[in-house]
């Protein structure tokens, strides 16, 4: 079976540990270019490697393709999958961590060869899969908006191959966000003059690398970010990666 253009990753919802406790990351040691970082969140992406799992499982059916996942399997206490390396890891002479971490990207990178490979020229869409422990945004004019998740597309410049081609793919009826208010979902940003609201939680570094980048053009990257009731009752988790599946495909198929 041939596999569709789209990846799904999944940095923070791995549970294993390395065995050399000197790999844990200690925040007291960050590099310079790190000291502004987003804080650690512990346990915020608790079950984001099945809900991965389910979405793409769901799409492979809607679409009868295959869809590669990439789910960092090792807790985010030793490796932040979704930084870069210097912010990720513990310097140490034990490779073992920064080894995984390059084996993580390196399999992305890998999946995205392997698309340009099959069609130079179709859109490819990767989707970064995370947990948010909030359950609100607050705007910058101080109203609170209750949320299901987040879209995350680093100001629009991570599917900037998507717009430029249609302007309104992403932000149309037929447009992630609106797919999703369609089924009676809370997102944010829900309106596009909210994106610049939303800069902290505008998506991290894998969507920033590999989305509509020099390298990879006609890649477009969306990172994804859901509230824990929707991610940790096995029953809601199924229901809401109903939704999100049907979404995503009805969103992508037109252009791949
Ligand atoms: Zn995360």
């Amino acid at each position: 079976m041939e596999s569709l253009n789209l990846l799904f990753t999944c940095p923070h919802g791995g549970e294993d540990i390395l065995s050399n406790p000197a790999l844990l990351r200690n925040r007291h040691n960050y590099p310079p270019s790190c000291k502004n970082c987003e804080s650690f969140e512990k346990d915020s992406d608790l079950r984001t490697m099945e809900l991965t799992t389910s979405v793409a499982n769901k799409i492979s059916i809607l679409s009868g393709r295959e869809v590669p996942t990439q789910i960092a399997l090792i807790n985010r206490d030793y490796i932040d999958f979704n930084r870069q390396v210097e912010c990720a890891i513990e310097p140490s002479n034990d490779m073992t961590a920064e080894n995984n971490y390059y084996e993580y990207h390196k399999g992305i990178l890998d999946v995205i060869k392997k698309m340009h490979l099959q069609n130079e020229n179709s859109f490819k869409f990767l989707f970064d899969i995370h947990g948010t422990g909030r359950t609100k945004v607050e705007d910058c004019g101080g109203q609170v908006h209750p949320i299901d998740i987040i879209i995350g597309t680093d100001q629009g410049r991570s599917i900037h191959a998507l717009n430029e081609f249609d302007p309104n793919a992403f932000w149309g009826d037929k447009g992630l966000i609106n797919l999703l208010k369609s089924k009676d979902k809370k997102v944010w940003p829900a309106e596009p003059n909210q994106d610049s609201d939303s800069r902290i939680l505008d998506g991290g570094y894998t969507i920033k690398t590999f989305g509509s980048s020099r390298l990879f053009e006609g890649l477009v990257a969306i990172q994804c970010e859901v509230i824990p009731e929707h991610r940790l009752d096995p029953q809601k988790r199924e229901l809401f990666a109903n939704i999100m599946s049907e979404c995503i495909w009805n969103f992508i198929e037109p252009f791949i």
